[in-house]
């Protein structure tokens, strides 16, 4: 169920001359912000690997580095030392090429614009050309995260979990081979939040991207991922990647048996040690 360090195809601190990861592929990822006296130490020598289409989960406390971590993989920010490859190439290289597609917290959508035309946004600033009718895409990807009859709406018009759902077609929009989700549905309730898992698993088995997602949500992690990777509070260090591996499609009542409660139990002991204290 769960597997060692030296077991797993996604694995930390294998050293220099480890075969390099075909989805995600962080080595000795470093990352310090500010100088002199105020230098915070976000990251500290990361090292992790996944397969091309496969689901990591990074799970860790609040300031370990996990949306870092994210930024670097979007190239939106520079490691201070390791490297980041992302299926083959430098995260500034696959932004470019627009295969990449990434989803915040907050679905920060432009207010004025209806659902389809944000939707279609990250394909008019681009340039990129899809590979079918830029208006059957979007279509398409309307349907696919359930928004329609939703078309004209405006963000305002929405629930929180309607304008999550817009953001992650517009994650969709470039046929990204590259998905970063962080915390999407980190704002809502309950009861929505464990709704679009369920879609985001159907949207992402259809979809084929490597993906990475940040969460603080243990039970979250366990219901998408493949492995689950979790961090140290800062600076944030890779304390053990976790192998899911539950059958899929997940559904629901998988979550009440026992081989869920056990990787629900083993991520919580590496989060919070046996005693229920911050490790
Ligand atoms: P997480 O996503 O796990 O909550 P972050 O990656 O956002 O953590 O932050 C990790 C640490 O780096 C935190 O202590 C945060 O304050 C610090 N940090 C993040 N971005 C910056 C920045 N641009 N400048 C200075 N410190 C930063």
């Amino acid at each position: 169920m769960t597997t060692s360090e030296t077991e797993r195809p996604a694995a930390a601190h294998q050293g220099r001359h480890r075969p390099p990861g075909t989805g995600l592929d962080l080595a000795g990822l470093t990352k310090t912000f500010g100088s002199g006296r105020k230098v915070t130490r976000a990251l500290d020598e990361i090292d992790l690997r996944t397969s091309e289409g496969s689901f990591l989960s990074l799970l860790g406390p609040s300031g370990c580095g996990k949306s870092t971590v994210l930024r670097i993989l979007a190239g939106l920010e520079e490691p201070t030392s390791g490297q980041a490859l992302v299926t083959g190439r430098t995260p500034s290289e696959l932004r470019r090429s627009g295969g990449l597609g990434v989803a915040f917290q907050d679905a920060a959508l432009l207010p004025w614009r209806s659902v389809v035309a944000n939707i279609r946004l990250p394909l008019q600033v681009s340039g990129v050309r899809p590979s079918k009718d830029p208006d059957e895409l979007v279509a398409d990807l309307v349907a696919l995260v359930g928004l329609e009859g939703f078309e004209s709406a405006r963000p305002a018009q929405l629930s929180g979990g309607m304008r999550q759902r817009v953001s992650i077609a517009r994650a969709l929009v470039l046929e990204p081979e590259v998905l970063l989700l962080d915390e999407p549905f980190g704002a809502l309730d309950d009861m929505t939040r464990q709704r679009l898992n369920l879609e985001l698993q159907r949207i992402w088995s259809t979809q084929a991207a490597t993906t990475l997602m940040v969460t603080h949500g243990i039970a979250e992690a366990v219901f998408l991922s493949d492995q689950v990777a979790v961090m140290s509070p800062r600076p944030g260090r890779v304390v053990e990647v976790v192998d899911i591996d539950l059958p899929r499609p997940r559904t629901p009542e998988m979550m009440r048996t026992p081989e869920f409660h056990a990787l629900h139990d083993r991520l919580s002991e590496l989060l919070f040690g046996r005693t229920g204290e911050p490790a």
